[in-house]
């Protein structure tokens, strides 16, 4: 068996604040450290149930080269790099195909627009104010589980805030485990538990849901078809250098669409344009 994780940072262990998630940031080898952890613990977690399941894992957040691979448990390869659209079109699911069968996703966050949810955005927080697959707004959790869905594999463990449960039970198929890492305040606090208990959590928690995934108890997230993913950008100027990219449609002043027979076509796409938006010249963004 194989299970795809796609790993990001802000809904990690301890991670609250943005010095935490670049590379540039004091506490960044710290937050990496705990980042690999959270992964391991659902590694472990899940190989209780099925000893000799392979695990891919995506490196899912900012620059993409977070985790500490000497670290990483040896059951697991890992997706490393920039999620430019020659090297990672499906971005934070880059990795995933149809020889995964369960995905797992962990340190997400709330989308964009939560009220005061830790460390929110989609996609890029500097650019982005809304995403939209089929007219409803979503944040990274139904993103990606409706490109893993695709392939027919359901998401059976989600990781992060507390504030991330709803969000994700409102918008992917029930049945999933939602393990919460810390209680949110605002936007950059948090009451965090320890990576002593996390971690227990965190394994528990990918027990349970390879049992679950084991009785057919999860379902994949499979929007109607066509689909069309929308983006709306903070500025026109963005929906207008995204809407360059082939295929994508521009529906109103600072919002673009891709519409295509599929997910992860359409996510694709939706992905390159917002790439192409941000090398629009940075100047008006000030
Ligand atoms: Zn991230």
């Amino acid at each position: 068996m194989k299970v795809f994780i796609s790993a990001d940072m802000e809904g990690v262990t301890g991670v609250v604040h943005r010095d935490q998630l670049v590379p540039d940031g004091k506490t960044y080898e710290r937050a990496r450290k705990l980042m690999t952890a959270d992964v391991n613990a659902v590694i472990t977690g899940a190989l209780r149930v099925e000893p000799s399941a392979e695990f891919i894992v995506c490196d899912g957040h900012g620059v993409m080269r977070n985790l500490i691979i000497e670290e990483l448990h040896e059951a697991a390869q890992l997706v490393i790099g920039p999620a430019s659209p020659s090297n990672k079109p499906l971005c934070q699911s880059q990795g995933c195909d149809e020889t995964c069968q369960v995905a797992f996703f962990t340190g997400y966050h709330s989308r964009a627009g939560t009220p005061n949810g830790l460390l929110c955005h989609t996609w890029v927080g500097s650019a982005i104010t809304n995403i939209r697959i089929n007219g409803e707004i979503v944040g990274e959790t139904a993103l990606n589980a409706a490109v893993v869905g695709h392939w027919n594999i359901p998401v059976a463990l989600v990781s992060g805030a507390h504030e991330l449960e709803p969000e994700a039970r409102a918008s992917i198929p029930e049945g999933f485990v939602f393990v919460g890492t810390k209680q949110t305040y605002g936007f950059s606090a948090a009451l965090c538990l320890p990576p002593a208990k996390t971690r227990k959590l965190l394994e528990e928690g990918a027990t349970e849901a390879m049992k679950r995934f084991k009785a057919g108890k999860v379902k994949p997230h499979k929007p109607t078809l066509p689909v069309t993913i929308s983006v709306e950008f903070h500025r026109r100027e963005m929906a207008a250098k995204a809407a360059e990219i082939s295929g994508i449609e521009r529906t109103d002043e600072r919002t673009i669409a891709a519409k295509a027979a599929n997910t992860v076509e359409a996510a694709e796409r939706a992905w390159k344009a917002v790439c192409r938006a941000q090398e629009e010249e940075p100047g008006w963004l000030k």
